[in-house]
């Protein structure tokens, strides 16, 4: 199966399908578009979570970063009165640094990722969604803020007036990730910020002809008119759709087969699916592994049935 992912709802998902795949049959496409350079090396924050993830290294109170790391570099330089604008653990430094010093030896991103996983002893596949750089941008009443410096630097508190993904037009699909969608039929997009997690990886260049083709499945984010958490309801609403399960619908009505939302959402399944797509209900809200685990039996049981009765 192929999952689509970013750095915090999906992470939550894997957690439960790695109990249930055999991690050689999980493919994970990660958004980039998010990634920055600080302080020398690049920070690749939705691939450090999928990663230590699969590593069993993730601080889950946070879904970012590595459990019961030390901040000891951030705090010698805070001391000295240069601020990095985002915390970075000591161990999770040292992942942007080998990743980095794997790219300036002249590797791509997919390889030096590649070389990660082997690191970590991860069998399941990591992907970058392109090795390319996309940065997601959004504008604010001030200006224009790279999304790490909305989100960290900001707290996401600006009111949004737009969001744009610069690069993306002349950027790639990265071999890798063509190799594997020309395999596999299952992709399942997780429950993941559909503007700026997903949002950049549909957007790549040939990617929704593509998904034409795939069973598709996905998780909506959106429980009721609320995301479970971060800024997805602010940027959805800035991109003019509307802060639902069918907004989420309508973000990936190119190819979507089903849309899965939560057991407790009240919203209209008829019209949810006037946009081309069929709807289950479940529960979605992972407040534990075993509720992952559950979801992601729940869509391995969907795309069985999509591959016996096919496609809408
Ligand atoms: P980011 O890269 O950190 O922005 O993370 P993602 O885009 O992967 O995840 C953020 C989205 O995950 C938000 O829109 C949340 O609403 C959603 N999310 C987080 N936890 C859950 C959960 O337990 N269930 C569901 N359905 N969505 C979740």
């Amino acid at each position: 199966m192929i999952i689509f992912s970013g750095g915090t709802g999906t992470p939550k998902l894997l957690d439960g399908l790695k109990r249930v795949l055999p991690h050689e049959d999980i493919h994970v496409v990660v958004n980039t578009a998010e990634d920055i350079w600080v302080g020398g090396n690049l920070i690749t924050p939705d691939i450090d979570t999928v990663l230590y993830l699969f590593s069993e290294k993730i601080d889950r109170s946070k879904w970012w970063g590595v459990d019961g790391d030390t901040f000891q570099t951030h705090q010698s330089m805070l001391d000295a009165g240069f601020d990095e604008g985002m915390m970075i653990g000591d161990v999770d430094r040292a992942t942007h640094i080998m990743r980095s010093e794997l790219l300036r030896s002249g590797l791509s991103l997919t390889e030096s990722i590649r070389e990660l996983c082997r690191h970590f002893g991860i069998s399941a596949g990591i992907y970058p969604m392109t090795d390319d750089p996309v940065s997601t941008y959004i504008s604010i009443p001030e200006g224009k803020l790279h999304f790490q410096d909305f989100w960290v630097g900001k707290r996401g508190e600006p009111d949004v007036l737009d969001v744009t993904i610069d690069g993306i037009r002349n950027a790639s699909i990265s071999p890798s990730v063509l190799e594997l969608l020309e395999k596999e039929d299952n992709v399942l997009i997780g429950p993941s910020n559909p503007i700026t997690s997903i949002g950049p990886i549909i957007a790549l260049p040939g990617m929704v002809d593509i998904l034409k083709g795939k069973n598709v499945v996905a998780i909506s984010p959106i429980i009721g008119n609320e995301p479970v958490s971060g800024p997805a309801g602010k940027l959805m609403a800035a991109k003019g759709y509307d802060v639902s399960s069918k907004g989420v619908a309508e973000c990936y009505a190119d190819f979507l087969d089903v849309m899965v939302i939560d057991s407790t959402d009240t919203s209209d399944i008829k019209d949810i699916e006037s946009v081309g797509c069929e709807v289950r209900q479940e529960n979605t809200l992972m407040k534990s592994v075993e509720v992952s685990e559950n979801l992601s039996e729940s869509v391995i049981r969907i795309f069985k049935e999509l591959n016996i009765y096919g496609i809408n």
